[in-house]
């Protein structure tokens, strides 16, 4: 087998660690080309000490120490504030591997498919922002995206030597988040902590805030939406709280095909690193004797009206997937600052959604980054903090 050189955007955040466990399971199958990290400086530096990359992107702040501490002297140091578009489109890179959350992933996503590279995502902001353009470039450069996050691996997975055309609808699956048998009366008086425990995977802070208003799941809609080129109506959202299930698809013959598992970031990474190969993973199977029992249930929307923001903005398409992330990604910030309380979130990108207006025209990446600054001043403004003009058109 060929050695496949990876790119590793984000590789002290959680993806990027179990990124870089999976390639230290298998010695000689893969290169470390780049890595990239924006706070953690001491976890950076250990990581290039293991896999000596040629290249690493941080933050301005970080650089002298990394010049000062890393041994290797010919490391080439960039900017991970304008410079991961380069990382990412480096010839000598096959997979570039996107752990950094947010809508940065945007540009060096469609920077990397431009040049016909395979793209592991694990961010979603990416993909509900700007599906249709990162979809189009995929198709007209011949680059290949195999999902990270575990639903989408568990319907690319599952849809494995079917026919497209076969497919009837996609069953995604939701633990329902630290907040399922919370009543919807205590929303207002939650504590930061009751809703960062999430009880199935351990992620970081803005996701697991998603997880627990089921925004995250709403993204996801959008996300198969856009991955599988599905409609809107087939896409059926499943609370499973075992989380054994990582999602479903239904065939026009009415056969259901499940992709099960333990809950373990590092098996959607594996396989989006060894597909088409499947690899030893070195981990046990799922024990059904522990588990006993699968329970499914219909999400509650008037609970987590997330949920239907997400499909509302689905529906309209456009510039509107944009608003929605940009103005969580607002809100989320805002609540674990302590500023907003949690039931205010949806309100807050509920509010941006409806002042919103789409543009007529074909839209482009500067469409997508116009509206998702709008968006972030609006919900700023909603919030309280006016950030002047300047800074927002950095
Ligand atoms: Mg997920």
């Amino acid at each position: 087998m060929q050695l496949k050189r990876l790119v590793v955007l984000g590789s002290t955040g959680t993806i990027g660690q179990n990124t870089l466990k999976v390639v230290a399971r298998h010695p000689g199958r893969f290169k470390i080309v780049g890595l990239t990290a924006f706070h953690n400086t001491a976890l950076l530096l250990r990581q290039i000490r293991v896999f000596r990359p040629a290249y690493v992107a941080v933050s301005r702040h970080q650089m002298q120490t990394i010049r000062q501490n890393c041994f290797l002297k010919n490391i080439k140091i960039l900017d991970a504030e304008t410079e991961l578009e380069r990382l990412a489109s480096l010839p000598q890179v096959d997979l570039v591997v996107i752990g950094i959350t947010g809508s940065g992933a945007l540009r060096p996503f469609l920077a990397a498919l431009r040049q016909g590279k395979i793209v592991a995502p694990a961010n979603k902001e990416a993909l509900v922002m700007a599906g249709d353009i990162l979809m189009r470039a995929a198709r007209r450069y011949k680059a290949r995206i195999i999902p990270i996050d575990s639903e989408q691996s568990a319907i690319f997975q599952c849809l494995q030597g079917r026919r497209r055309s076969d497919l009837k609808k996609v069953y995604l699956t939701a633990s329902g988040g630290p907040l399922a048998k919370v009543p919807l009366s205590r929303f207002s008086r939650l504590k930061l902590d009751q809703v960062l425990k999430h009880p199935r995977w351990k992620m970081g802070p803005k996701i697991t805030v998603d997880s627990a208003t089921l925004m995250n799941k709403g993204f996801e809609i959008i996300e198969a939406q856009r991955l599988f080129n599905l409609k809107l109506e087939d896409i059926q959202v499943v609370i499973h709280p075992e989380a054994v299930i990582h999602s479903m698809v239904s065939f026009k013959d009415g056969s259901i095909l499940a992709q099960m598992g333990i809950t373990d970031m590092r098996l959607p990474i594996q396989y989006a690193l060894s597909y088409p190969e499947c690899w030893d993973a070195q981990m046990p199977d799922l024990d059904f004797f522990s588990v006993r029992n699968l329970s499914f249930g219909r999400p509650d929307e008037r609970k987590f009206p997330c949920l239907g923001l997400a499909r509302a903005a689905a529906r309209q398409g456009k510039t509107y997937p944009c608003v929605l992330e940009a103005a969580d990604e607002m809100a989320v910030e805002a609540f674990l600052q302590g500023r907003i309380s949690f039931n205010r979130i949806h309100a807050v990108v509920d509010r941006v959604l409806q002042s919103h207006r789409a543009p007529g025209h074909r839209l482009g990446i500067k469409d997508i980054e116009a509206a998702a600054g709008w968006a972030k001043e609006q919900a700023r403004r909603m919030l309280g903090t006016v950030t002047p003009r300047s800074r927002l058109n950095r």
